[in-house]
């Protein structure tokens, strides 16, 4: 089968190469893979900012149909499926019992520390794996896993319910899903971006309360005129960048919280002082929990969250380079790759 190798450390070190089908050992569902989305831990790998053992093949978010099984039944051949990326983890520490598996030392997740899915068939332990529900899309059952992460950061880590007023930096497909969430649960949401975002903010008027191109307009001056002067409740900070983590700071009100989700992928300064006089919560969240999981599935199964108009390309793997150029560049939204043979 053809897979995205990441084959040494350093910049892009990227290429299809010809890899082993993997199988099933006892306890673990073998996967064919439909459709697998470029996230921007990808992105991170690409330019060599997240930890990765290479070589590897990338990809963790994924959708696709069960063609086998070794020593479980807990999934038949042809169930649509998606699937946790932490696949490797000690099993026994406070996280692993918690189920923040995410959290546990021994975590290996796919796409960087094992075999991922950009490729055509994958192997997860049978408690990794979940069923898509019948009315999703199977292809666009791979955004389950971005999904999750904002369940988690947005309903679990820093809750926001009705009446809060939430501001949300950073429009990407984590930014419209963050959004969405916090629109489930009940909050005004303002979603902001640049001028590069023009068409990324149109998108996220589908579901956001407001969305302002903060070239053009003073955040701060709006967010004090919806919210009595006062600042946000919550800022959701999706980008990653650190201009966007600065300003969260001045954006938030006094003993308001700051969820920062976008990896920043290295250091930044930031003046901390006017964080400290606020009482601001500074919290991060990252990857997924099993409590996030069953939202997560839940919210799809109620059709309370859009996913297909997040997808902006649906490309073969063989066009790796052309997509994460594409992304590097702020364009589309969420590429999936199809396998290739
Ligand atoms: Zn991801
Ligand atoms: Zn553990």
């Amino acid at each position: 089968m053809k897979g995205l190798v990441k084959f040494d450390h350093g910049p892009v070190n990227m290429e299809v190469r010809e890899m082993p089908v993997p199988a099933p050992g006892s306890g673990e569902v073998r996967v064919e893979i439909r459709a697998a989305g470029i996230c921007g831990t990808d992105i991170h790998i690409y330019k060599d900012e997240y930890p990765y053992d290479p070589p590897v093949i990338m990809g963790h978010e994924f959708s696709g149909v069960v063609d086998g099984a070794s020593g479980t039944d807990a999934y038949r051949p042809g169930d649509r499926v998606t699937g946790i990326p932490t696949t490797v983890v000690c099993g026994v520490c406070r996280y692993c019992a918690a189920g923040q598996h995410s959290l546990c030392d021994s975590r290996k997740s796919i796409g960087s520390g094992v075999h991922g899915v950009f490729t055509k068939y994958v192997v997860l332990p049978d408690w990794a794996v979940r069923r898509i529900p019948d009315h999703v899309d199977l292809a666009i059952g791979a955004l389950s896993e971005p999904l999750c992460c904002c369940v988690k950061a947005v309903s679990i880590r820093a809750p926001v319910t009705a009446g809060d007023v939430a501001v949300v930096t950073g429009p990407g497909p984590i930014g419209m899903l963050t959004t969405q969430v916090a629109k489930a649960e009940g909050a005004y949401v303002i979603l902001t971006g640049t001028s590069e975002d023009v068409e990324r903010l149109e998108l996220g008027a589908r579901w956001a309360d407001e969305t302002v191109n903060i070239e053009e307009t003073d955040l701060l001056e709006l967010v004090r005129e919806r919210t009595g002067g006062y600042g946000a409740d919550l800022v959701y900070e999706c980008s990653g960048s650190a201009a966007a983590t600065r300003s969260a700071i001045d954006l938030v009100r006094k003993q308001g919280t700051i969820m920062q989700i976008g990896l920043h992928g290295g250091p930044f300064e930031v003046d901390f002082f006017p964080a400290e006089l606020k009482e601001i919560e500074i919290k991060t969240s990252f990857a997924g929990s099993l409590d996030a999981w069953d939202r997560t599935m839940a919210l799809l199964d109620q059709r309370k969250i859009e996913l297909e108009p997040i997808v902006s390309d649906v490309v073969p793997l063989t066009e790796w380079e052309h997509a994460f150029r594409r992304l590097l560049d702020k364009e589309g939204m969420k590429i999936l790759f199809e396998p290739v043979d």
